[in-house]
């Protein structure tokens, strides 16, 4: 019995977490036949949104702070060789990414006998030729000039995340005035002034909204490589950093313990308010499960596999250690809220060295997502199948390589990926109005491949670390040489 006590007592986050998302589709689907409105539906789903908030709160400062000592605490020469090892990594594994998921939307065809189906193209295009090589050069040129713009400006994101959120507030005002307004009573009003209070106190600071990532990626890395090496004069700043990120790893710890709360009602609160499923038949389910084979295929089977033949070590023993952040990016649909409890498992539960973790995870939450460049492959075929128009191995390369830069350019935030498709779709020449035909089931797949994404960023720690083991050896000789002198 006292092995059962150990047990329960280890696993206890995980346990909960396990049965918050079991709770959370229950609740969901009993809530679901009394047809909230969706004001009530924003209120139930509040005590998540906090989840994503805290989170989201923690990410900027964890960003920096963890990177700045990342970078300062190894010499320059560790970092760098550390750095090409998690860039080649991510490199390999978002290609193979692309890979599978061209192979799954090609051997399925998700898309075929589009005319008489039921999600009918929105407008019929021209094949492209592929000997015009001319015009080849051009769609490259242009998409290489969307990707910079994407990749430093983010100009994208804030359009749409703009456009969504008028468009939120749009239907929350509809519904509001359908209402019978006597209804929108007092109480209402109430909970309205109490959920905006609350979110006063627990503020945005992270990384989705308008903060550039990769802005703030890159600074943290030039400012931690220059404090390393200011020798003793720097010691002020890096305690300083250190302490800094010692102390969000504590609030992390905390906040840990709320997560399954708000899981349980982002995942209620998702499927209350979701679309009837029968309506998603036909060509769009066929793309659903193309999506998800590939996530299946990539996650459980290429990055464990990798992962052993470089470790030796167990993949399935990292994941278990892995699975209260893959749940809670299952939850959020944000790997970026979701790098705070990667870092927890990952350092406390999988023991990954955190000059390692510090350094790889926040640029790998920033620029590594296979399960969104898997995504973006998949949809880009599919939604050439759905017009009818036969791709050519250049085009297929083309839409594998901005698949990836796509997915580099994605935030990691909810479906970012869904706004990077347009880079990938007009590369060949794809209607960009196509991809309202996949915004249905984009929530769900959203999850699914955040979740591969998070996968992704970790199996890469542990792949970093253990091909850095000597580099991280020298340091630890250096560190004790320089102890034993003082
Ligand atoms: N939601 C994903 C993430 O945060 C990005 C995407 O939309 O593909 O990793």
């Amino acid at each position: 019995r006292d092995s059962i006590k150990t047990f329960l007592r280890r696993n206890a986050f995980v346990i909960f977490t396990v049965a918050a998302v079991a709770l959370g589709v229950v609740l969901g689907f009993a809530l679901r036949p009394h047809n909230l409105s969706i004001r009530e539906v924003k209120y139930f789903s509040f005590p998540g949104e906090l989840l994503m908030r805290m989170l989201q709160m923690l990410v900027l400062p964890l960003i920096v702070s963890s990177l700045v000592t990342g970078i300062s605490s190894l010499d320059s020469k560790a970092s760098g060789k550390m750095g090409i090892r998690a860039i080649v990594y991510y490199m390999v594994t978002t290609f193979i990414a692309v890979f599978i998921g061209i192979v799954m939307v090609i051997i399925i065809r998700p898309g075929k006998g589009s005319r008489d189906s039921p999600v009918a193209s929105s407008g019929s295009i021209e094949p492209v030729q592929a000997a015009d090589a001319f015009l080849d050069l051009i769609r490259w040129g242009k998409s290489l000039v969307r990707l910079m713009r994407c990749l430093f400006y983010k100009t994208l994101y804030k359009k749409t995340l703009l456009t969504k959120n008028v468009t939120i507030v749009v239907n929350a005002t509809d519904s509001f005035n359908s209402t019978d307004l006597s209804q929108a009573s007092n109480f209402s009003t109430v909970l309205q002034t109490i959920q905006e209070t609350v979110e006063e106190v627990v503020p945005v600071s992270g990384s989705s909204n308008g903060v550039n990532a990769l802005g703030l990626v890159v600074f943290s890395m030039c400012f931690g490589l220059v404090i390393g090496n200011m020798k003793q004069q720097g010691q002020a700043l890096r305690d300083f950093f250190d302490c800094l990120n010692e102390a969000i790893m504590r609030l992390v710890a905390i906040i840990i313990w709320y997560a399954p709360v708000g899981i349980l009602f982002l995942i209620a609160g998702k499927i209350v308010e979701m679309k009837d499923l029968a309506q998603v038949g036909g060509q769009l389910g066929m793309y659903t499960v193309s999506v998800i084979v590939g996530l299946l295929i990539h996650g459980l089977f290429v990055l464990p596999l990798l992962f052993f033949v470089v470790t030796k070590k167990n993949p399935f023993t990292f994941i278990a250690g892995l699975l209260q952040a893959l749940i809670t990016a299952l939850g959020t649909s944000s790997s970026s809220a979701t790098l705070p409890i990667t870092f927890r498992c990952l350092e406390e539960n999988n023991h990954v060295d955190k000059r390692v973790t510090r350094f790889v995870l926040p640029v790998g939450a920033t620029i590594n997502m296979d399960g969104t460049a898997l995504y973006e492959a998949v949809a880009a075929i599919f939604i050439a199948q759905v017009n009818d128009m036969d791709l050519n191995f250049g085009q297929i390369l083309t839409i594998s390589i901005t698949a990836t830069a796509a997915s580099i350019g994605a935030a990691g935030i909810p479906q970012a990926g869904l706004v990077t498709m347009v880079i990938v779709l007009t590369s060949v020449g794809l209607p960009t109005e196509d991809i309202t035909l996949i915004i249905a089931v984009d929530w769900f797949l959203d999850r699914l491949r955040t979740t591969t994404n998070v996968l992704g960023d970790s199996f890469g720690a542990g792949i970093v670390e253990h091909l850095s083991r000597q580099e991280l050896q020298n340091q630890d000789v250096e560190i004790s040489n320089s102890v034993i002198e003082e």
